[in-house]
């Protein structure tokens, strides 16, 4: 019997530790980890690379700011260079899901290079009623956006697919809402992802620190306080406990936010944690200009050392990068960092900062970052046991990686939509260099080799 393909030489990266097998992939899958070398047709040297999982980033923005059918090719092309293996799309549609959400999947269809999921984000009440249609199509997780309303509702939603028109909407997420959805989600045995900010603070933080004329990175952490984030987490904390939710927060950055999510823990809340690399590696002290502009912010040199912390401690479950794919001349508004648009790409330099910042400084270990970047976002949001690890009957979702490679940070070897990157000149130890989905290399030497199209929408089971 021959095999497809065997990769040979490598150290494999397992939950618990590392071991030097042989990888025997057969139709999209692992067949088996080995020490003997069975005929395969097609063999790839490994040596001197550590095969890891690929990575599944959990929370990815794009056709927003270009129409899908575009924008997944774009991004999932930098993707695939980055050794990420299936992406989850954050859908923002102001419409109805009922009515559109197969317009978004056929125009995905035929342009992904790697695999991809939605979260579906319900951003009214009529939405609230199409929860199960969502489900039913494989969408298992709904987004909340606690940060929405009042003088701080505006929002780009996605655009429609085949359009390349900016979609504005104005968006109330108010407790009524937050309450019905939790609900509604337990029920179908959904988790949600909460975006956690209170827009009437925010709103407020705003207001006051642009009366007051300051600017700058530092001036928009302050104006969003950390306290804006325990609050949402409280309150969505309060209402999951009693639904019998369970919740996942997005990006968390802020000590504050951290030390409430454990205390809700405590309380009983199920809850899981997802950070990103900026909120490892960024600082407002660190940034000039307003590239970093995100929401929530940037925060200070010490959060980001208590964010590592819980990172390495397992109290954070999963690294998402938040990626947005916009361009500068839609970023920068105006003087100010009240005009800039929120948000940045970052799927591309998620690995390459998580190795070289992590793992080569000693902050991770190879073992914990495949739990950070695959395992657990797999197990959270139903892709396990088909993806998340290398193992078995598992896809063969993995990545190559050279933990001594030394490349300087640009947009340009990014390649994708944005045409910039809060990371421009870093010298970063440790590059994916080959990357393979459900067995078929999709990148290799910072190129996409795959055709378009390649990458599947995968429906996921709710628990
Ligand atoms: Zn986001």
């Amino acid at each position: 019997m021959t095999f497809d393909t065997i990769i040979i030489n490598s150290h494999v990266i397992l939950p618990n530790g590392i071991i030097d097998k042989n990888i025997v992939i057969d139709e999209g899958k692992i067949v088996g980890l080995t020490n003997d070398t069975p005929q395969c047709d097609k063999k790839i040297d490994a040596k001197g690379l550590v095969a890891l999982p690929g990575m599944i980033d959990p929370h990815v923005h794009y056709g927003v700011y270009s129409p899908i059918e575009q924008a997944a090719a774009t991004e999932s092309g930098v993707a695939a260079v980055g050794g990420v293996t299936t992406m989850m799309r954050m859908l923002r549609m102001g419409g109805s899901y009922k009515k559109d959400l197969d317009l978004h999947l056929d125009n995905s269809a035929k342009s992904h290079y790697i695999d991809y999921t939605i979260h579906a984000s319900v951003l009214h009440q009529s939405q609230i009623d199409e929860m199960e249609f969502c489900a039913k199509k494989g969408i298992t997780s709904f987004k909340l956006y606690m940060n929405l309303g009042d003088e701080v509702g505006h929002v780009y939603m996605d655009m429609v697919p085949g359009k390349n028109e900016l979609v504005e909407d104005r968006v109330e997420i108010n407790s009524k809402i937050v309450e019905r959805v939790i609900e509604k989600a337990s029920s179908l045995g959904c988790p949600v992802l909460i975006h956690a900010e209170d827009y009437q603070m925010c709103s407020c933080g705003m207001r006051e620190a642009k009366a007051k004329n300051k600017n700058g990175l530092g001036a928009w952490s302050e104006s969003r306080p950390a306290e804006s984030e325990v609050k949402s987490i409280e309150v969505a904390s309060r209402i999951a406990r009693k639904a019998g939710c369970t919740l996942y927060f997005v990006h968390i950055g802020s000590q504050a936010a951290m030390d409430a999510i454990l205390q809700e823990r405590k309380n009983g809340t199920k809850i899981f944690v997802e950070t990103c690399p900026h909120y490892l590696t960024l600082s407002y002290e660190s940034q000039k200009g307003y590239l970093a502009k995100v929401m929530p912010p940037i925060r200070s040199s010490s959060d980001t050392e208590r964010i590592w912390k819980e990172v390495k401690s397992g109290t954070i479950d999963t690294i998402g990068t938040d990626h947005v794919a916009n361009q500068l001349r839609l970023k920068i508004g105006g003087d100010t960092v009240w005009e800039a648009l929120a948000g940045f790409p970052g799927m591309g330099t998620a690995l390459p900062i998580l190795l070289s910042e992590g793992v080569n400084k000693g902050r991770l270990t190879l073992p914990q970052l495949s739990s950070l970047t695959s395992l657990n976002a797999a197990k959270i949001f139903g892709l396990y046991p088909k993806k998340g690890i290398i193992q078995k009957n598992t896809d063969a979702d993995i990545v190559l990686v050279d933990m001594k490679a030394e490349k300087k940070v640009s947009a340009e070897i990014l390649n994708g939509f944005s045409d910039y990157t809060v990371y421009e000149g870093w010298k970063l130890t440790g590059w994916p260099v080959k990357t393979l989905v459900r067995g078929t290399v999709v990148a290799e030497d910072s190129k996409v080799v795959v055709k378009q199209g390649f990458g599947k929408f995968i429906a996921r089971p709710a628990s």
